[in-house]
């Protein structure tokens, strides 16, 4: 076959992919188009242009990655069955365009206190809102991703998907809602997912004897194939007499061919640690090699309990569960709808353990594990810049450690992670965040605020830009309670400040005065700069505690644009909302 001359690609890449293709049937050459056309899409989030007809559109709104995660996995899906496909992050799809969609599925997830990520502000603002056109011709489903820990479990995808379907679209199946170990819901949701869109498009191929795609990042390893990365180093960064323990972990991902960039996140599975396992078990009564079988899995109990299974985090659905099996009224109590502040403060003080203890009840080995939440990875913005580690990756890591009217508890992963040796391993991958990167144009100013563990990023924002020749100045606000104890990374911003990598450094030590001090009250006192800053096209990033922090920042910037702009409140917010529209303030917070 001659390649044509006029195409976009060299000759002998044509010529390269006519070997490639020789002798292939059919119905394989059919599902290459499509898959190659999914693929294309994958980059230009743009819908394929092969062919004709509706084309499915899945839009996604992500924070940590999950939500973005499952929507490319639906993408590839939908390209192997041959479907038309494109996949669109939601800040990038042109509004205009819903009311000519006809198959539409939205994954997306839901922050804190039931707020759309980031990216997603835009389109919920505008789907929720009184222009939002009508929708007759539309078919739809929505994944929404959540954390059942928190009372608005969900909340954006239910506000979507009703939303929508008061706007005319027609519901294609129920929506679902998956808490953080996503997959269990997400797996059943992609299934029907395909196969309602095959019917609504009309696909010629079937999708199952299809095979993956190649993974992602040019290595073997992710999220289900974790690589092992032997512990370089675990430094304690706070002083003596600190509150908090937070540790400077590198790892080495020499030989796994995980690669990332500044902005990205790591993810690590930790195991459960063996005296909590030994406490469930005592607490329960059960035995501990006795095997369990869930979902096709038969695994001693034991196991189930230490690698696959959540011990340090509540849930609604077990505490519901338990709340049966106990019989207990003050559960129950607190799981009304009504009693929202009791059910968080039980969340936020109390695990697994102190419920057992403190409300017995009669668990089978195979019901606990049903109803106990599978465990998840644990992510962490990447404190180090590759172009100065190398195949190392750096961590910033605060041990969540505090006492129960029970005992000692922790959280999972941090817990992990500071009691490992040099020499150790730990499993992980990489989670890329495409939202939280830093200019491409070197030239550009950057602002970062990030208090406690916040500052990780920016230490791998600082080594990037430091190897980088643009003229861009950089910003640093920092915060903490005590200078003396938990100055974090102080010798390196203070090298960084010297060599000309970091051009201004400000601190807030919340606790070493009579009153608190916060990051906030230092930029509104070096607001005239800062607004001067961003109005010459600085960048603006966040990083850190997503409920308190990172919203009182927030109006901390809107009030620095009233005044030093001369704005009203409203046009400060439009200022801002433009800013995050045009990825010029990002934040990594949660
Ligand atoms: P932290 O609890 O956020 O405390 C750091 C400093 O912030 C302290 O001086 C604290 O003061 C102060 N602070 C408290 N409330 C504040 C507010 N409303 N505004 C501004 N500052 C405030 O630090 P951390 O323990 O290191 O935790 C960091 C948080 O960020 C955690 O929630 C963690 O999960 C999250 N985090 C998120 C990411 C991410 O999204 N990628 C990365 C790292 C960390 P006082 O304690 O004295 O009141």
């Amino acid at each position: 076959m001659p390649a044509p001359v006029s195409a976009p690609v060299a000759v002998a890449t044509l010529q390269q992919l006519d070997r490639l293709l020789e002798g292939l049937d059919g119905p394989t050459l059919q599902w290459l188009s499509g898959y190659i056309a999914g693929r294309a899409s994958l980059t230009t989030g743009k819908p394929p242009t092969t062919t004709a007809g509706p084309t499915l559109t899945v839009l996604y709104g992500s924070q940590t990655g999950n939500a973005k995660r499952v929507a490319e996995s639906l993408v590839q899906r939908a390209s192997q069955a041959g479907l038309p496909v494109r996949l669109v992050r939601a800040d990038s799809y042109a509004q205009r365009e819903l009311k000519q969609e006809r198959l539409l599925y939205i994954v997306i997830s839901t922050q804190g206190e039931g707020e759309p990520p980031d990216d997603a502000r835009g389109l919920v603002e505008f789907i929720a809102g009184r222009r939002a056109p009508q929708l007759p011709e539309l078919h739809h489903a929505v994944l929404g991703l959540g954390d059942s820990s928190y009372p608005e479990f969900c909340a954006i995808g239910k506000l979507l998907d009703e939303r929508l379907t008061s706007l005319g679209s027609q519901r294609l199946f129920a929506r679902g809602d998956a808490d953080v170990d996503v997959d269990s819901v997400a797996r059943g949701w992609l299934e029907q997912a395909i196969e309602h869109a095959r019917q609504v498009l009309g696909s010629p191929q079937p999708t199952s004897t299809l095979p993956e795609p190649p993974a992602q990042n040019g290595s073997q390893y992710n999220r289900e194939h974790p690589f092992a990365a032997e512990v370089l180093a675990n430094q304690a960064i706070t002083g003596q007499g600190s509150e908090r323990d937070i540790r400077h972990l590198e790892l080495s991902l020499a030989g796994s061919g995980l690669s990332y960039e500044p902005g990205d996140a790591l993810g690590v599975w930790a195991p459960q640690a063996s005296e909590l396992v030994d406490a469930v078990l005592q607490a329960t009564g059960l035995a501990a090699d006795q095997p369990v079988e869930y979902d096709g899995v038969v695994l001693p109990l034991r196991r189930w309990l230490t690698e696959r299974r959540e011990l340090t985090v509540l849930t609604r659905p077990f505490l519901q569960a338990h709340a049966e099996l106990s019989g207990s009224e003050a559960l129950r109590a607190a799981l009304e709808p009504a009693a929202r502040d009791a059910f968080s403060a039980l969340v936020e003080e109390r695990q697994v353990l102190d419920v057992l203890l403190e409300y017995p009840a009669p668990w089978s080995a195979e019901a606990l594990v049903g109803q106990l939440r599978p465990l998840a990875p644990r992510m962490y913005s990447i404190a180090s810049s590759p172009r100065a580690v190398d195949d190392e990756v750096h961590l910033t890591v605060a041990h969540v450690h505090y006492v129960t009217g029970q005992g000692p508890r922790w959280g999972v992963a941090s817990h992990h992670l500071q009691g490992l040796a040099e020499g150790d391993h730990a499993s992980v991958f990489i989670e890329a965040n495409d939202r939280f990167r830093l200019p491409d144009d070197p030239g550009r100013d950057i602002i970062m605020i990030g208090p406690g563990t916040g500052v990780a990023p920016f230490r791998a924002f600082v080594q990037e830009r430091s190897l980088q020749s643009g003229s861009g100045r950089n910003w640093l606000f920092f915060g903490n309670p005590h200078a003396y104890t938990d100055f974090l990374y102080q010798l390196e911003w203070h090298d960084a400040l010297r060599k000309g990598h970091l051009h201004r450094l400000d601190v807030a030590f919340s606790r070493d005065q009579d009153h608190k001090v916060y990051v906030q009250q230092r930029l509104r006192e070096h607001g005239a700069q800062l607004f001067e800053w961003l109005q010459a096209g600085a960048y603006i990033y966040v990083c850190g505690d997503a409920n308190r922090m990172a919203r009182d920042v927030h109006e901390a910037l809107i009030e620095i644009a009233r005044e030093h702009g001369g704005w009203s409140d409203e046009a400060a917010r439009t200022w801002i909302g433009e800013l995050q529209q045009h990825g010029r303030y990002l934040r990594d917070v949660y």
